[in-house]
């Protein structure tokens, strides 16, 4: 078999087999195929797509290319929440102890963040003394002892991923349907839980700009899961403004953390987001029977406090300081050294925010990473003051950030002004779920 026949294929639009995919991927992975022959079929496989056979037959040469995690001694239905990347989005430090306190078994591996902000990791080391770090073995004894445990990835997991996700970022070819697709999926089915629930975004801030591209990506990850024998739920949802109010490392915690204390009132749409996801987490476990019980179930694990000892339990497994996780122990965490409100220019009301580019701002203040080697600042970032549909005056804060370094400062400033469009006339509400696939 030639790489360059199988290139000649996917030109032309033809169907690979699967020998041809594993002869491509396996070849990448073990060096005997060369970088620009990688570069030239994910370029082809962007422009030309797959059909469902080729995706399982990627997603699957992927997932087989390095460990696969093994969860079976674990007791119960282990079950995995993964979104598909936003700004403000710290659904995972509310519900998965909140499933944990309903009697769900989490066990989730997390990347770090690819884009701009930081991810789940970096917010759990913004709680002092945390190890995202833990060997398998200590991963599967922190979830037996607490029922829930975030880690970062350990051992060689789809290590094809990780050498297509580079090439990818630098050739123009992130935004494929079925690479995508077939990135994120084998890496949770790599991570070996049996039910796995995707937070597919759709919007501004998200790789998908469209609810339509989004339900495509979301059907296509539910087939590959099904597939490989597992539980796979998609919500999608929107993107186009950021989720929580908080946008940055401990500043993202500290919402998480208000939610769990019964701070945040259930109209807030990260609140309703987390109560969505934590329903279909409990369902695809099969803990609650139907959406009545598993908001119950999880309205009662908020109220009666069972949600926040669970995340305590689990920062202490993870060598984490707990008594962080309080209302004054956050907002110790997110002291800095000003507080600089960014106000409206003009009277109106909000009818647009470029999600992505509030990142940008967080980032510029030091809440995420430009380049891989970059080190965070925990305490940093902002924090949104206003909605899409909110009315604004002239010199009210549409968001307020939280500075240690000024160097950035002002295009930080800048950057936010511009990510956000006031208008005279209100904008119709956007949706926040689009709609659930449930295998
Ligand atoms: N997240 C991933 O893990 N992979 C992608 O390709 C896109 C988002
Ligand atoms: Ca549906």
């Amino acid at each position: 078999m030639r790489m360059v026949d199988i290139l000649e294929k996917k030109a032309q639009r033809e169907v690979l087999t699967t020998e041809e995919i594993r002869f491509a991927v396996n070849g990448f992975v073990d060096g005997t195929v060369p970088d620009y022959q990688m570069s030239a079929l994910l370029m082809a496989i962007l422009l030309n797509g797959m059909n469902e056979r080729e995706g399982a037959d990627l997603v699957d040469v992927m997932m087989h290319s390095g460990d696969l995690v093994d969860l079976s001694d674990l007791p119960g239905v282990k079950v995995d929440k993964h979104s598909t990347g936003g700004i403000g989005d710290t659904t995972t430090l509310v519900i998965a102890p909140l499933v944990a306190a309903c009697g769900g078994t989490v066990a989730k591996m997390s990347g770090r963040g690819l884009s701009f902000t930081g991810g789940t990791l970096d917010k759990l080391e913004a709680i002092p003394g945390t190890c995202i770090e833990q060997p398998i073995e200590s991963f599967k004894q922190i979830v037996r002892k607490t029922g829930l445990a975030i880690v970062g990835q350990t051992g060689n997991l789809v290590p094809a991923d990780k050498k297509m996700y580079a090439l990818r970022d630098v050739t123009a070819t992130v935004a494929s349907i079925p690479l995508i697709a077939a990135s994120i999926m084998s890496k949770k089915l790599a991570a070996g839980t049996d039910a796995i629930v995707l937070d597919v975004k759709t919007g501004s801030g998200a790789f998908l700009k469209t609810p339509e591209e989004s339900a495509k990506l979301a059907r296509i990850m539910v087939r590959m899961g099904v597939q490989m024998g597992r539980k796979v739920t998609a919500v999608i949802s929107d993107m186009n403004q950021p989720l929580g109010m908080a946008v940055g490392n401990a500043l993202e915690v500290r919402e998480a953390v208000q939610i769990l204390l019964g701070q945040i009132p259930k109209t807030d749409r990260l609140y309703s987001m987390c109560m969505t996801l934590a329903t279909e987490m409990l369902l695809a476990a099969q803990i609650a029977d139907d959406e009545k019980q598993a908001v119950q179930m999880l309205e009662k694990a908020l109220t009666s406090g069972a949600g926040i000892q669970k995340l305590r339990e689990m920062i202490g497994a993870m060598g984490g300081d707990a008594s962080c996780l309080t209302l004054d122990g956050m907002d110790r965490l997110c002291s800095v050294r000003r507080r600089i409100p960014v106000n409206a220019p003009k009277d109106g009301y909000i009818t647009e925010m470029i999600a992505d580019h509030i990142g940008t701002a967080a980032q510029l203040l030091g809440a995420g990473r430009a380049k891989k080697s970059d080190s965070i600042d925990p305490a940093v970032g902002l924090v949104m003051q206003k909605r899409i549909g909110d009315a604004v005056t002239a010199g009210e804060p549409l968001a307020v950030l939280y500075v240690n370094d000024e160097q950035n400062l002002a295009q930080a400033q800048q950057v936010l002004l511009n990510a956000v469009t006031i208008s005279d006339t209100p904008a119709q509400p956007v949706p926040l779920v689009y709609d659930i696939i449930r295998d």
